[in-house]
């Protein structure tokens, strides 16, 4: 036993949305944990420039064009020689009423959600087979488990429960080949997905009441949690969905 097993030391990280939000807050932790970290995204941000250096790299990629997976996965094999660990955690939100969810919207959150991580994942694990381990990490949400209120978000809640499925059948197909595969599950979380709803009253006030904790949690706490599942410290650990919500899913 040994606290060695909760570091990234020379493995190599490819992090989908690691610009901003919780991806930027793993990026730092994981950088931190001595891993080597690409970082991808639509948008370079000043605190992914930051990090940007001799351990750490930006690709641009939107996750919904069909050559990004392939491109990233060899931008990152190419800069750092491996690709250990895949954290598929690019996504978008959208809510409102199911009669009324338009095809473009249902496309968008289907896309982002559900065929990026699918693609992705499918690109990364390829040089994970050659190598004979890896990790792939799927940020999921506790909308793929209950209904959310008070705002309705049908196509969200299923693509993440896509991604809670997709997490457990390639644990299942991988589990004999080196590769785990785990879903970390976040409840209301500080970001930019969120700073609408926290900033709407209404909304907030549902949201801190149904969370037993009484407060949202902060992405250096999902950071954690992913962590803990990307290193050698949860080798046991595949199939499984991590939920880290202030207990919002107890009752
Ligand atoms: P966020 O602050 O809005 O960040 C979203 C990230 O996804 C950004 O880095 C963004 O990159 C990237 N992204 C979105 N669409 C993309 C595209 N087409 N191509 C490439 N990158 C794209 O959200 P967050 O709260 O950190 O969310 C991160 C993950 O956690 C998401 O999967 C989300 O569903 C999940 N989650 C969040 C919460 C929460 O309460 N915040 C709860 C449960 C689950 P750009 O800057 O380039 O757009």
């Amino acid at each position: 036993m040994s606290l060695q097993q909760f570091r990234l030391d020379g493995k190599v990280a490819l992090i989908t949305g690691g610009n901003r939000g919780i991806g930027l807050a793993i990026s730092q932790l994981f950088l931190q944990a001595g891993a080597k970290v690409m970082i991808t995204g639509r948008t370079p941000t000043p605190e992914a420039e930051a990090l940007c250096g001799d351990n750490c790299a930006w690709v641009q990629g939107d996750v919904t064009d069909p050559a990004t997976p392939d491109r990233i996965v060899a931008a990152t094999v190419k800069r750092f020689g491996a690709l250990d660990i895949l954290v598929n955690n690019a996504g978008i939100a959208d809510n409102g009423d199911f009669h009324d969810f338009d095809d473009a919207r249902l496309a968008a959150i289907t896309d982002t959600n559900f065929i990026a991580p699918f693609r992705i994942a499918r690109a990364a694990v390829k040089p994970m087979l050659a190598a004979g381990a890896g990790v792939v990490l799927n940020v999921g949400s506790i909308s793929a488990e209950v209904a959310n209120k008070p705002q309705l978000q049908v196509a969200y809640n299923a693509s993440k429960a896509a991604v809670h499925q997709m997490t457990r059948v390639m644990a299942f197909e991988y589990a004999g080949r080196g590769i785990r595969v785990n879903a970390l599950a976040p409840g209301y979380v500080v970001s930019d997905m969120t700073k609408g709803g926290i900033a709407n009253a209404a909304w907030n006030k549902v949201w801190t009441e149904n969370t037993p904790m009484g407060r949202f949690g902060q992405p250096e706490e999902m950071a954690n949690c992913a962590l803990f599942l990307c290193s050698p410290a949860s080798s046991y650990v595949t199939g499984a969905v991590l939920t880290a919500d202030g207990g919002y899913t107890t009752h």
